[in-house]
């Protein structure tokens, strides 16, 4: 049996294509990224695929998500990826916001659907690709399929964590509140330490850090999330690649009346000109503003210093959330995983917290999937963790399906 796990984005769908190869164990067979979606004719998208120890690049019309699927369905076919559409036991669909009603990760119906569509407002950039390759892998490959939220694994924060101070009406009326995201990827690291610790799940203690071009932090309490810096909107909390994070929000007003463009345009601002890129003027890429600052250019040093003071507030902040000792703090994600320098100056700030890496490994980038960072003296350990979303979504699909077909 096969599992196929989809990731819209707007002009973008990542794949990965799974085999189940025991109860619950599973092996990639290929995966891939379509780019470029939703360009008119006669511009062309690109799809990157690799399978076995192929890999292919082709040029294509991409006009919309649905020759993205298409596309992908006659490809899996043509090299013997898949024998038929019959053999895939089901699709697992990535969902960035699943709003306060999705719990879990739920089979997808016309229903599910159609509430999906009325939270739209949540996640505007997001959310519609999701829905737009759901409507297309149920045209051309009729199999059933599972929504995965990026925000059941922070369902279990308390309001006074995920509501906002404004007037209450607004989260009752609007459900303006903190939703979180990264949510599958935490729920990966959490599992992923608790093997490590050799601990139950529900016993783990531990910050998480998803650094990536979005990033965020989340305090993991027995397990679960009680609190983590993405709010409504992927905007909040950390300095991102490039989105600001945190500001004063009365900078929106005050920059729309000297730029004379309305609040929407100065949003977009923040969420596209802002962060890594706004500071260092280079590149939101942290590897490019790591080269630029070791030649010694000085708004990509301040540019460190910012994004990574601010991961060091969060934990420091996020401490107060546990009664006993933490088992660890993680780092995650393309920053998380590959960048020692970012860690370091993490881990540096953090003085009463009195973290101690061990520099020989903290620099090793030929890692399997998980390193302990810090030395013995560490008050905390200290990990660098590879994430793996797509796992734990192919892990969904799986106990869904075997569940429904009972
Ligand atoms: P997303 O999934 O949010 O698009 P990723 O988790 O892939 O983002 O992370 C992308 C970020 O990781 C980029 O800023 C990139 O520069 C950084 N990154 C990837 N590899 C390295 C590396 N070897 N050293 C430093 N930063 C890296």
């Amino acid at each position: 049996m096969k599992i196929l796990i989809v990731n819209a984005g707007s002009s973008s769908m990542k794949f990965q294509v799974y085999s189940q190869v025991g109860p619950s164990k599973f092996d990639v067979l290929a995966k891939g990224l379509y780019e470029r979606i939703g360009l008119p004719a006669p511009a062309l998208g690109r799809v990157v695929a690799s399978y076995g120890n192929k890999k292919i690049t082709t040029e294509l019309a991409l006009p919309s998500h649905s020759e993205a699927a298409t596309h992908l369905i006659n490809f899996l076919t043509a090299q013997k990826i898949i024998n038929n559409i019959a053999e895939i036991k089901g699709i697992g669909h990535r969902v960035v916001n699943g709003g306060e009603n999705f719990l879990a990760s739920t089979l997808i119906t016309d229903q599910v659907i159609a509430e999906l569509e009325s939270i739209f407002e949540l996640a505007p950039l997001h959310n519609p690709p999701a829905v737009k390759a759901m409507r297309a892998f149920k045209k051309y490959a009729p199999v059933p399929a599972v929504a995965v939220f990026d925000t059941t694994f922070h369902t279990t924060m308390p309001p006074a964590n995920y509501l906002y101070p404004l007037p209450i009406q607004w989260y009752r009326d609007y459900k303006v509140r903190r939703y979180g995201a990264h949510g599958t990827s935490y729920r990966y690291i959490v599992q992923r330490l608790a093997k490590i610790l050799n601990k139950p799940v529900e016993k783990v203690n531990t910050i998480v850090c998803h650094l990536g071009n979005g990033s965020s932090v989340c305090a993991i309490k027995n397990g679960k999330s009680v609190a983590t810096s993405m709010g409504l909107t992927p905007l909040e909390g950390l300095m991102m690649g490039t989105r600001s994070g945190d500001i004063d929000p009365a900078i929106v007003e005050f920059m729309s009346l000297k730029l004379n463009i309305d609040a929407a345009a100065v949003v977009k601002l923040l969420n596209k000109k802002s962060g890594l890129l706004g500071i260092s003027q280079i590149s939101p890429d942290a590897r490019e503003i790591e080269i630029a600052a070791s030649e010694g250019n000085k708004d990509a040093a301040l540019a460190i210093t910012m994004y990574t003071n601010r991961v060091s507030k969060y934990i420091s902040i996020y401490q107060n959330e546990f009664d006993e000792p933490l088992d660890a703090i993680v780092f995650t994600a393309g920053i998380g995983e590959n960048s020692a320098i970012f860690r370091t100056r993490v881990c540096q700030k953090l003085k009463t917290l009195q973290l101690k890496l061990n520099e020989t490994v903290n620099q090793d980038r030929k890692y399997d999937d998980y390193l302990l960072i810090s030395s013995e003296n560490s008050a905390v350990p200290v990990f660098k963790i590879r994430t793996n979303e797509e796992i734990i979504m192919c892990n969904d699909v799986d106990k869904i399906l075997t569940v429904t077909s009972a």
